[in-house]
C-alpha cells in the first residue's frame, strides 16, 4: 500500500487521466470529494483478481489481457475504460457489505468488456495545455511511491482533480446486456447473483428519487427499475442463487476492507470501526496501519508482531513490517521482512520492488546486484512500471553504470508520458552505449517513437510503448 502510481498503463493511462481531468474540471460540483489517484497494493490487487478471474474465464477472456486498477476515491463507482481495463473505486469496496456484492459488480463490468461496449470511444483527445498537470500528478504519485506520502498528497491536490466517474456512460440497452452477461458469468463461476441486487438496493436505489445527489455508479450505469426487475428474475432463475460466500473470499474481503480503512480513514475512525476489544486479525491489521500512518511505531509494531505470531505465512504482514521499518530509516532491518514477504508470495512484482529498494538503500553498491536482478524481472513483467524503472536507475548509478542508469531514466519518463525527458535521457544513453547491443537499440527505439509522435503532433493519442 502507499505505493500509488500511474505507471502500469504508461502513457496511455496518463493520457486517459488528462482527458478525464478535463471532464472533472467541467463537471465537478463544489464540495465534492476529490479523487486522489491510483493505488498499487499487491494484496488488494490479488484479491480483486481472485474474485474476477473465474468471471473472466467464464466470459472467454484471457485474464492476462485484463488490467485492474484501484482508484482512491470515496465515491461508489467501478467502470471499464480503454477496452480491457477495469477501474474500481475504494469507495465501492468500502461500501460493499459482502464479497458477493463486489463480485457482482466485477461480473457486470466484465459484461461490458465482453460486449465490447465503448471500446471505440476516443475521448483520449490530446490537450497540450494539460501537460504540466500530468507532470505534477506523476510526481505526486511517485512521491507517494517513494515513501513520502505527505509530499505526494500535496502534489496531487495541487494538480487538478480527476474524477473518472463522469467519463464512461452506457445506454440502458448496454447496461441490461452487461447485467445479463454478468449473471451468466456468475452462474458459471458458481456465484450467486444476489450481490448485484443488494448492491443496487443499498447503494443505488436510495438515490432513485434524489438524482441531484446521484452516486457516480448510477451516473455511469444508468438505472431503471425494469433493469433491476430483469436482474431479479435472472437471479431467481439461477441455480446458484443461494450459494454461500466462499470462506476464502470472505476472509480476503475482510482484510481488504481493514487495510483500506486503516490507510484511508482517520485513526479515530479506524479505531471506532475496529475497537481494541476486537482482537480479530483484520482488526489488528487495520489498527497496525492506522498507527503506522500517525507514526505511532510502538503500537503499529506491537499489533503486527502479534499478527505475525498468529500467521507467520502471511506475506502482507511481513510487507507492512518492512514498510514501517524502511520508512523510519531502518532499511537494513526492513530487508529481512521484505525478503520473507517475497518468499511467501513469490514473483510478486510489488514485493520485488520493496526488496530491491531496501537492498539499495541499506547496502548501496553491495546491494545493487541483487536489486538490479529483481528490478529487471519487474520491468520485464510490467514494462510501464515507472517506479520500478526509477529504482533501477538508482541501482545502476550505485554500480557506476551511468549509461544504463540513463536508459532506465528514459524508460521511467517514457512510462510517465514525459516524452521530452525520455528523449534527452535516451539520447545520452545512446551516445555512451556500445552499438549492436539490445540496450543501445532500446535507446534508439525510444528516440524514434518520441520523434515520430512529436512529428505527428499526436502527443495525446493513446499509443503503446515500443517493443
Ligand atoms: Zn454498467
Amino acid at each position: 500500500m502507499a505505493r500509488a502510481k500511474i505507471a502500469e498503463a504508461g502513457p496511455w493511462l496518463a493520457r486517459l487521466f488528462l482527458a478525464l481531468s478535463a471532464l472533472a474540471i467541467a463537471l465537478a460540483a463544489p464540495g465534492r470529494a476529490a479523487a486522489q489517484g491510483l493505488i498499487r497494493d499487491a494484496e488488494i490487487e490479488q484479491t480483486l483478481r481472485a474474485y474476477s478471474e473465474p468471471l473472466w474465464v467464464a466470459a472467454g477472456l484471457n485474464p492476462a489481457d485484463i488490467d485492474l486498477y484501484i482508484v482512491q476515491d470515496p465515491s461508489v463507482n467501478a467502470f471499464v475504460a480503454g477496452g480491457q481495463n477495469i477501474f474500481v473505486h475504494t469507495g465501492l469496496i468500502l461500501a460493499a457489505d459482502t464479497p458477493n456484492e463486489v463480485i457482482g459488480v466485477l461480473a457486470h463490468e466484465t459484461g461490458h468488456i465482453a460486449g465490447g461496449h465503448g471500446a471505440r470511444r476516443s475521448q483520449f483527445a490530446s490537450n497540450q495545455a494539460m501537460g504540466p498537470m500530468l507532470i505534477s500528478l506523476a510526481l505526486g504519485v511517485l512521491a507517494i511511491a517513494g515513501g513520502e506520502p505527505a509530499a505526494g498528497a500535496a502534489l496531487i491536490s495541487g494538480s487538478q482533480q480527476f474524477a473518472m466517474s463522469s467519463f464512461v456512460q452506457y445506454t440502458q440497452a448496454q447496461e441490461s446486456s452487461a447485467d445479463q452477461a454478468g449473471l451468466s458469468y456468475l452462474e458459471q463461476a458458481g456465484q450467486s447473483g444476489r450481490g448485484l441486487i443488494s448492491f443496487f438496493n443499498t447503494q443505488i436505489r436510495p438515490y432513485e428519487f434524489m438524482s441531484r445527489r446521484m452516486p457516480p455508479y448510477m451516473m455511469t450505469h444508468p438505472f431503471a427499475s425494469d433493469r433491476v426487475e430483469a436482474l431479479r428474475r435472472g437471479v431467481e432463475a439461477s441455480a446458484h442463487r443461494d450459494a454461500a460466500e466462499a470462506p476464502e473470499n470472505l476472509q480476503r474481503f475482510q482484510f481488504m476492507q481493514a487495510k483500506l480503512i486503516g490507510f484511508i480513514r482517520t485513526q479515530a475512525q479506524t479505531l471506532a470501526r475496529y475497537p481494541l476489544s476486537d482482537t480479530s486479525q483484520p482488526a489488528r491489521y487495520a489498527r497496525a496501519v492506522a498507527y503506522y500512518r500517525v507514526s505511532d511505531m510502538a503500537r503499529a509494531r506491537s499489533e503486527l508482531e502479534e499478527l505475525m505470531r498468529q500467521d507467520a505465512a502471511n506475506p502482507y504482514y511481513q510487507e507492512l513490517m518492512g514498510q514501517i521499518l524502511f520508512e523510519n530509516g531502518r532499511a537494513e532491518e526492513s530487508v529481512a521482512y521484505h525478503r520473507r514477504s517475497l518468499e511467501l508470495a513469490p514473483n510478486e512484482p510489488l514485493l520485488q520492488i520493496n526488496l530491491a529498494r531496501a537492498l539499495r538503500e541499506a547496502r548501496g553498491r553491495t546491494g545493487a546486484d541483487e536489486s538490479i536482478d529483481l528490478l529487471r524481472t519487474v520491468t520485464a513483467r510490467e514494462p510501464d512500471n515507472a517506479f520500478a524503472w526509477r529504482e533501477l536507475a538508482l541501482a545502476r548509478n550505485e554500480r557506476g553504470e551511468v549509461a544504463l542508469a540513463e536508459l532506465a531514466s528514459a524508460e521511467q519518463n517514457f512510462a510517465l508520458g514525459d516524452y521530452g525527458l525520455a528523449m534527452s535521457f535516451a539520447e545520452r544513453a545512446r551516445r555512451q552505449l556500445a552499438r549492436n547491443t539490445t540496450d543501445h537499440q532500446r535507446a534508439v527505439d525510444i528516440i524514434d517513437v518520441v520523434r515520430n509522435s512529436m512529428r505527428d503532433g499526436q502527443r495525446g493519442q493513446p499509443g503503446r510503448r515500443p517493443r
